[in-house]
């Protein structure tokens, strides 16, 4: 369970640090585009060609070296695994001292400082996002002032115009290739869901069913009791109880062995399932004994006459199969709710009903109160 919980950890880790390396390759995607761009308005003059290449090797040996950390697995010793706040605040910068020497390319800059924007989305916190926020607004303020008489446009020639409409479009298929990864993000949050709920399950069924029998355990049972109890309490409609018990059980293990006696009770409450009522829950209460909750409506001759059933279904059955020769029989003991009582009393009565069945010779349906409850909650005086 450990080394399992510990691969799950080094798998989930690697997909981490999967999707970290290939937003660092999507952020020098974007800086080629951009490198390629502002050189290729060097050639229209609406950059500086110095200012151009400039930029072009600044922009491609950040990103690259952000994509070589995360590559090499270096940022694995960092806080900030992703290098977020490196990665926005080194693009940041130098989009806007950019923006300041080649003011005409203002719009290429201000787009590319949005882009990047859209990286933080996963990993940002609230509070990242309002400090980033401050720190766009002040900086963009600054590069505004510096670049105050000297701003422009690329130009209005058909290249110029031609340049601008591509990197829009190619900016637009940058934020596609992000909003895909947010999307496949999307598919792994929904299938680690869906495997929850199937943990979930697991889980639930491990506390309320018996893990020997397959039958609800005691548990399942006092929920279901409890539950009973309170529609019962609504519309005071009658149900029953019954605690059955293996008669001489010890023996069974002692003759055949405790294997024999497990297969003993699974097979015991295969018997049951095919005896008792849908509406009626059976459970292992525990050890060789068992519970039977006859829901409303039944009336006390109704309960006795099922768990007799159940008992004459258990003596009938051939147990040859589990072990030859073998004899399996159950006492029971039933009663009928009482309206205001409690779980524990009604329990406590069937219990000694049982200890009156096993007194008197086992293998029997004992009824304690089965007769006067039956009058109790048909409302007969
Ligand atoms: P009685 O007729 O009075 O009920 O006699 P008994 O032998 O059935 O009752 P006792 O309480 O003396 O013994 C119950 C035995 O059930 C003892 C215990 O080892 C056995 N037992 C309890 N749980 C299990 C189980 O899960 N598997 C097996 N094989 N035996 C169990
Ligand atoms: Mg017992
Ligand atoms: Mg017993």
């Amino acid at each position: 369970m450990t080394t399992d919980t510990a691969e799950d950890a080094v798998a989930r880790e690697a997909r981490r640090q999967g999707h970290r390396v290939r937003m660092t390759l999507i952020g020098v995607g974007n800086a080629v585009l951009q490198a390629v761009m502002v050189l290729l308005f060097a050639t229209t003059g609406a950059a500086p060609l110095p200012v151009a290449v400039a930029f072009a090797a600044t922009i491609l040996v950040t990103t690259t070296t952000f994509a070589l950390l995360v590559r090499t697995g270096w940022n694995r010793r960092l806080r900030d695994p992703a290098l977020v706040v490196p990665q926005m605040t080194s693009s940041f910068v130098v989009q806007l001292v950019y923006l300041v020497l080649a003011p005409r390319l203002w719009t290429l800059f201000l787009v590319a400082v949005l882009v990047t924007f859209t990286f933080a989305m996963v990993s940002f916190s609230p509070r990242q996002f309002s400090v980033a926020k401050w720190w766009v607004a002040g900086g963009l303020a600054t590069a505004l002032l510096l670049v105050r008489g000297r701003f422009g446009h690329p130009g209005t020639g058909d290249v110029d115009l031609l340049l601008l409409w591509a990197y829009f479009v190619l900016s637009v298929h940058q934020l596609t290739l992000i909003g895909s990864r947010f999307g496949s993000l999307r598919a792994q949050l929904s299938a680690k869901n869906a495997e929850l709920s199937a943990a979930l399950a697991r889980v639930h069924a491990l506390a309320t069913i018996d893990e020997l029998t397959g039958v609800p355990n005691r548990r399942s049972f006092m929920t279901a009791l409890t539950e009973e109890r309170a529609r019962a309490e609504r519309g005071t409609r009658p149900f029953a109880v019954a605690i059955l018990d293996v008669d001489a059980f010890k023996l069974v293990n002692d003759t055949h062995g405790h294997g024999v006696g497990d297969a003993v009770l699974a097979e015991l409450c295969r018997v049951a399932e095919r005896t008792v009522r849908t509406q009626d829950h059976f459970a292992r209460f525990g050890g060789e004994e068992f519970a039977l909750l006859l829901a409303a409506p039944t009336a006390g001759p109704d309960a006795e006459r099922a768990v007799e059933r159940l008992r004459e279904a258990v003596e009938s059955h051939d147990w040859a199969d589990v072990a030859p020769g073998l004899r399996v029989t159950v006492s029971a003991g039933v009663t009928c709710w009482r309206a205001g009582e409690s779980a524990e009393a009604l329990l406590a009565r069937a219990d000694r009903a049982l200890y009156e069945a096993k007194a008197t010779g086992r293998n029997r349906t004992v009824g304690v109160g089965t007769q006067a409850a039956t009058a109790d909650v048909a409302g007969t005086p």
